[in-house]
């Protein structure tokens, strides 16, 4: 269900909840109406307007793209400098800092070169689906007790390390928000039997042990289950070994002479106390790295306000939290009771039927969604002025929206 988000990230194109396409897994192949497509055969997918056409359609980089990647030299490129000329105009006139939703060294490259001010969200679950990392995770959530888990922990700490180290030397001198696992842990486990035989073989436990564990884990309604902040608290060394491998990324390159800024971001914090908890295990892992490294660096502990009552509390919030950003997504979901994953099936009759002008999920809700952001600015700013409020939620990418973020004073959208 992250595609759509992912693929954006990645600078690829995709169509998700496609429902005109039936697509038949056995006979691999997809069909629309009387239009058969077989596995092998070219599609062309718009993802801007969701078109999906048959065959491979001839295809273009934009002058943008091109001049961006170094394949085409800006004065032969008249598109790309009326681009560029608009955006100098702008860039004279915005208050909003600009930053990326990014979760690779590579995506963090691709921001800065479209002029990315920083990192606003990186989401750290996706860098643990990776060859071997996926095995080190579900190794990780089996584990029987903390000692296991914590083994597991130290294969993954090396890799989130090295993949922070990149993204804070492509984001030299920026800001990098970098969010603590946040989906529930099911998502990371063998959803088919195959994939379960090798896994229960791979760590040494039998199929059934593998196949309770998993059932167990299993969560009627997922998005409101154990996850965000609510697997740090009950699982602490996953909190932990996150802060280390960011502060040991952070001294490392600090070293080799580039400019850090890390923030380290709290997902789904409802109640103050939750993040309280999370922000001492944090302090406690920056204290132990720059203290056994010799060095410090300055950083920041914030939090997402995705939930209606995080948004209510922003005062108490904002007593520890150095930074606010509004994870709209979640936040739109939570306010809306309307499941993200799900509401491709009956949303588009609200909007054919005129019940609501926009996809909430698309347009910024400002009546009700943006009232709890507005709320939570005022109060959180009021207990701390320094606060620094951004968006990392889909919605930082849509224009309407921006003009929210623009008119609600928030320091950035991402
Ligand atoms: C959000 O909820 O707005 C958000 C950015 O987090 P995610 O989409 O990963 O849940
Ligand atoms: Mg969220």
């Amino acid at each position: 269900s992250h595609a759509a988000v992912v693929a954006r990230g990645m600078g690829k194109c995709a169509v998700v909840g496609c429902t005109a396409l039936e697509i038949s897994h056995h006979g691999r192949s997809l069909k629309v109406g009387d239009i058969v497509v077989h596995e092998g055969e070219f599609i062309t997918l718009d993802g801007a307007t969701g078109r999906v056409f048959l065959g491979d359609l001839p295809m273009v980089p934009s002058e943008v793209m091109r001049v961006n990647n170094g394949t085409l030299n800006a004065n032969a490129a008249p598109v790309y400098r009326a681009f560029s000329r608009l955006m100098t105009w702008a860039d004279g006139e915005r208050r909003l800092k600009v930053r990326a939703n990014a979760d690779t060294p590579r995506d963090a490259r691709v921001a800065r070169n479209f002029g990315a001010e920083g990192i606003g969200l990186c989401r750290t679950e996706h860098m643990f689906f990776e060859g071997d990392r996926i095995t080190a995770m579900r190794e990780m959530i089996v584990a029987r007790d903390e000692g296991g888990r914590r083994r597991a922990l130290e294969k993954l700490l090396p890799m989130q390390r090295s993949d922070f180290e990149g993204i804070f030397e492509a984001m030299d001198g920026f800001p990098v928000t970098i969010r603590l696992l946040d989906p529930p842990l099911h998502e990371f486990l063998p959803h088919d039997g195959k994939e379960s035989v090798i896994l229960a073989k791979t760590l040494g436990i039998a199929r059934t042990e593998l196949t309770r564990i998993v059932s167990a884990l299993r969560e009627s309604n997922p998005m409101l289950g154990h996850r965000g902040c609510r697997l740090g608290i009950v699982y602490p060394e996953i909190t932990e070994m996150q802060a280390r491998a960011i502060f040991e990324a952070a001294v490392r390159v600090s070293r080799r002479g580039i400019e850090v800024h890390p923030e380290i971001m709290v997902p789904l914090v409802a109640d103050a106390s939750e993040f309280r908890h999370q922000r001492a295990i944090i302090e406690r892992a920056a204290d132990a790295v720059m203290g056994v490294m010799g060095e410090r660096v300055p950083y920041l502990i914030g939090t997402m306000i995705e939930l209606p009552r995080a948004a209510l509390t922003a005062d108490e919030i904002a007593e520890t939290a150095e930074f606010f950003s509004f994870g709209t997504n979640d936040l739109t979901q939570t306010t809306f009771g309307l499941s993200r994953d799900d509401s491709g099936r009956f949303l588009p009759h609200y909007l054919e039927k005129g019940l609501l002008a926009d996809d909430p999920f698309q347009v910024l809700d400002r009546r009700g969604v943006g009232k709890l952001i507005t709320w939570a600015v005022r109060d959180g700013c009021a207990t701390r002025p320094t606060l620094k409020v951004g968006i990392c939620g889909e919605h930082g990418g849509d224009p309407q929206s921006v003009a929210f973020c623009h008119d609600v004073g928030l320091d950035y959208v991402s």
